[in-house]
């Protein structure tokens, strides 16, 4: 079973179609939102376009936490309303429209030194309160089990590494993790191409009434489009001026799993001196561990791709550091990452306070924008945006994304199980003239050669580097990409050929 093939050739043709055939909707931009639009547009049966300047998850799409929130740090702000949003966008991901790409994630709040009775006990309460939202959303205890203090024993158990003196035992709260950010966003992208949206990534928009330009060959292009939607994320207010947008940086590091004793839950260390600021180590299958982040306001101009910088990273391995038995050091780093967060502007105080609500604005000019948000929301975010374009009623909560149903293959290695769900088989296929293909890409690495060859023949891959960074997140640790760079280049190229 296996969605859409998007490819160069499917591009090209495409692109030239749009020359002649008008559109409902032009969305720009090809993060997590602007898929997220296209599909519910495209569902509804309205004839849609989306144009990505770069690759599908270019921007802040890719450099998430990689959680899927039930909304816990806004009942701390009191918003009631967002939370229960969170929530029920957790459930519909984790049941019905993408259990492949998410599953329930223990977190453990270690009950160190550095938590207070006091603090310990509005986190049980956070925490209940949290199970409370659950259970409104309708997700039942099978999905995501029920917070609960655990003992000394089990918290070692689960988090090798953890800080020993004094430990009391830990709190255990569970919420959603994304197998990888930028899968499920090339998911959605794919899952919209079934409905017939045109997906066509390096074009870029030039204004907000629809010129485009192609990126490989520089030729422009008006795309005669009924509505034009600007999902650019953190680069909005470059096709809508008006647009008042606080960007905020957000940093992880990466960690090998070993380093911490291969934990099988998420440690939260509180950041010393913050109230209601804390440290995530989230354990990740590859044999990583991605910790963050950091939150602060980004002033200047946006940078294409954001990096970390060294004082950020000494932020994250100090404080997570004090959460454990050893000090980490520079030197068990093997990755960082950095993303920008689209918040909206207009509330004053540090930017981690900021709300991330959503807002679907319309400018002088009848260019729509879509903003703010994050996420675990993108449907509920193309949902709003499409309400005002049609009465046709939205379909994507009950919609699957592509992988997510269909028999799951015994007979395939587990992984390409976990990242590529019900087309697991097609992606294993590949291996049937070459069982090469099924071996890692280099020694010790996860990805396996299929997994490249699948990137260009049908997730719209074009270059090694679409399938480094986003079809396979090699990149997120350096000596991987080194190792696998060559093995990319060629499975680029064969494609081509
Ligand atoms: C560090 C960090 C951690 C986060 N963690 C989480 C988390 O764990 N869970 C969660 O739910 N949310 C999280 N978020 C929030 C979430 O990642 C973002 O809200 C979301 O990814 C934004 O998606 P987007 O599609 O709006 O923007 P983007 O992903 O940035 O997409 C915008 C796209 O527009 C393209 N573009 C720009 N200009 C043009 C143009 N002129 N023409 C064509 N294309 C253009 C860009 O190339 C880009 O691909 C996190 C954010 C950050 C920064």
């Amino acid at each position: 079973m296996s969605g859409p093939h998007l490819t160069a050739a499917r591009r090209a043709r495409e692109l030239d179609e749009l020359a002649s055939t008008p559109v409902d909707v032009l969305v720009v931009g090809g993060g997590v939102t602007g898929c997220g639009v296209a599909l519910d547009a495209a569902s509804r049966g309205l004839s849609v376009a989306l144009v990505e300047k770069s690759d599908l998850a270019h921007g802040t799409s890719r450099w998430s936490s990689k959680l899927v929130h039930g909304g816990l740090r806004y009942l701390a702000t009191g918003d009631v309303g967002l939370a229960l949003e969170s929530a029920r966008e957790r459930d519909i991901l984790l049941r019905r429209t993408a259990p492949h790409l998410v599953r329930p994630l223990p977190m453990l709040a270690p009950l160190g030194d550095d938590i207070s009775r006091r603090d310990a006990l509005l986190f049980d309460a956070g925490h209940r309160t949290g199970d409370v939202l659950r259970l409104l959303a309708g997700t039942p205890r099978a999905a995501l089990p029920r917070p609960r203090r655990v003992g000394v024993t089990e918290t070692v158990r689960m988090l090798p590494a953890v800080r020993r003196q004094n430990l009391r035992g830990a709190l255990l709260n569970w919420d959603g993790q994304l197998e990888d950010d930028a899968r499920l966003v090339i998911a959605v992208a794919r899952t919209a191409a079934s409905y017939g949206a045109r997906v066509l990534t390096r074009v870029s928009a030039v204004d907000g009434r629809g010129t485009v330009r192609d990126e490989l060959t520089g030729q422009s292009l008006a795309i005669n489009a009924t509505h034009v939607v600007n999902a650019t994320g953190a680069w909005a207010d470059g096709l809508a001026p008006e647009t008042r947008l606080r960007p905020s940086k957000g940093v992880h590091i990466v960690l090998a799993a070993q380093t911490l004793g291969f934990p099988s839950a998420s440690q939260t260390v509180a950041v010393p001196g913050q109230p209601n600021r804390y440290v995530f180590a989230l354990p990740h299958p590859d044999g990583l561990v991605y910790v963050g982040l950091t939150d602060d306001a980004l002033d200047g101009p946006l940078p294409d791709v954001p990096r970390a910088d060294e004082a950020e990273i000494a932020f994250l391995l100090d404080t997570l550091s004090r959460g454990l038995e050893r000090s980490l050091s520079r030197s068990d780093v093997v990755g960082s990452f950095a993303g920008v967060r689209p918040l909206l502007a207009g509330v004053e105080g540090r930017t981690a306070d900021l709300s991330r609500r959503h807002a679907v604005v319309q400018g002088e000019d009848g260019l729509w924008t879509v903003l703010g948000g994050k996420l675990t929301t993108y449907r509920r975010m193309g949902q709003d945006v499409v309400d005002r374009l049609t009465d046709a009623p939205c379909r994507t909560h009950d919609l699957p994304l592509v992988g997510a149903v269909g028999p799951l293959s015994n007979h395939v290695p587990a992984r390409l199980v976990r990242r590529y769900g019900a087309e697991a088989g097609a992606v294993a296929a590949l291996a049937e003239h070459d069982a090469s293909l099924l071996e890692p890409v280099a020694p010790g690495l996860p990805v396996l050669g299929v997994e490249l060859v699948w990137g260009m023949v049908a997730e719209g891959a074009l270059t090694a580097e679409d399938l480094l960074e986003r079809r396979t997140r090699l990149s997120l640790v350096d000596a991987w990409a080194e190792a696998a760079a060559p093995q990319a280049r060629d499975a680029a190229a064969q494609a081509f050929a």
